[in-house]
């Protein structure tokens, strides 16, 4: 079979991060300009920057290595001089997944929110805890509310954003997306991502996830905004030189790949299906390309899931199932037949977790 048939992430459960380049990605690359990208001189790295910032409707693009580099830029780009703070929802990338980064680049208080609908941040909560800058000396005032769409696979409606978007606007509260999967949310909805963006003063999209390209994310925003945060790109070491090799493979990614996250989707959706059938509850809805069992109710030990998964030429990981465009059939069922296998084994020896679950383990390697 060719590597676009079957790829070598096709059985990979893990995360959408494992997604390769396809093989027309890798052969754009021989097409790629090779100018410095620091000094605004490649051609590929320019045209991905306003191809990005136009499907968002936005004035400028920054290519950024990572995802967290762009939304920790992007955040910080927008305070000003501690004391300070930012809101978003307490499982939020911004928080909880990227080492601590506001705490020590931007120096921000956080104000990690539970949504009291248990499903996604509304107004209501971010109105009950924001701290307004109205001179009391105790308090460090939210300057940045971050959202995240999707939040755990799970779509924040277009409404709901809305709301929040002017209520800030109203309070003079800068207002940042995390999309890293904002692709998949509007491949879902069919709501196109400037949609989405127009709402925010900036946002971040992932280019190595979903839509496979090797690496990278770009930050979108206003002209001058963007402007600032490749000061701070450029301080914490993330200027490319000839970036114009990367710059074209996620051109290319975003041209081919984005019409087939739906798929990915529906794979999501039978397997969710397939484990609410078979008894199994899931934490949350499978809005798009992730499935989380709830711990609390289906109580699978973590060490027998891998054994059986290691059978079943499958990887896995925690309670979170990605699913993404070369995901394979073939892997799905074989995941079903892991899942069910594992679900069984934990009736008679249900798993009690002795601590807090974390869903990365990538200390362990
Ligand atoms: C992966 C991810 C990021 C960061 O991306 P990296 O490129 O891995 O740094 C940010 N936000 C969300 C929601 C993510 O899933």
């Amino acid at each position: 079979m060719t590597q676009d048939q079957f790829y070598p992430c096709h059985n990979e459960f893990r995360s959408d991060t494992f997604t390769v380049p396809t093989r027309s990605m890798i052969e754009a690359v021989t097409m790629a300009t090779v100018g410095d990208s620091v000094y605004k001189e490649d051609q590929d790295t320019l045209d991905l920057e306003e191809k990005v910032a136009k499907i968002a409707g936005k004035e400028a693009g920054l290519f950024c290595v990572s995802g967290t580099m762009s939304n920790q830029i992007g955040l910080r780009a927008h305070l000003m001089q501690p004391p300070h703070r930012i809101l978003c929802d307490f499982r939020g990338h911004v928080y909880a997944h990227e080492a601590g980064g506001l705490a020590t680049l931007s120096q921000a208080m956080v104000t990690p929110v539970i949504p009291s609908n248990g499903l996604y941040l509304t107004l209501e909560d971010v109105v009950d805890n924001y701290i307004p800058d109205d001179g009391d000396i105790h308090m460090a005032p939210t300057k940045v509310v971050s959202l995240e769409n999707t939040v755990h696979g799970i779509i924040m409606p277009l409404e709901e954003i809305a709301r929040i978007s002017e209520w800030c606007k109203e309070n003079d509260v800068k207002l940042h997306l995390d999309g890293a999967r904002l692709w998949n949310a509007s491949a879902e909805t069919g709501i196109p991502i400037s949609e989405y963006c127009q709402y925010f003063d900036s946002v971040s999209l992932c280019l190595s996830k979903s839509l496979g390209a090797p690496i990278g994310s770009i930050l979108v925003g206003p002209r001058k905004f963007v402007e600032k945060a490749n000061h701070f790109k450029k301080q914490n070491g993330g200027g490319i030189r000839q970036a114009g090799m990367l710059a074209r493979m996620a051109s290319v990614a975003i041209d081919e790949n984005f019409g087939k996250l739906k798929g990915a989707s529906a794979l999501a959706s039978d397997f969710a299906k397939f484990c609410q059938e078979h008894g199994m509850a899931l934490e949350g809805p499978a809005d798009t390309n992730f499935v989380f069992l709830d711990p609390k109710k289906v109580k699978i030990d973590p060490e027998v899931l891998q054994t059986i998964a290691a059978r079943n030429d499958v990887k896995v990981m925690g309670n979170r199932f990605a699913f993404h465009f070369q995901t394979s059939k073939m892997a799905v069922e074989n995941l079903k037949k892991t899942i069910l296998e594992a679900f069984e084994h934990s009736l008679e020896h249900p798993y009690v977790s002795s601590g807090a679950i974390r869903l990365y383990h990538t200390k362990k390697a």
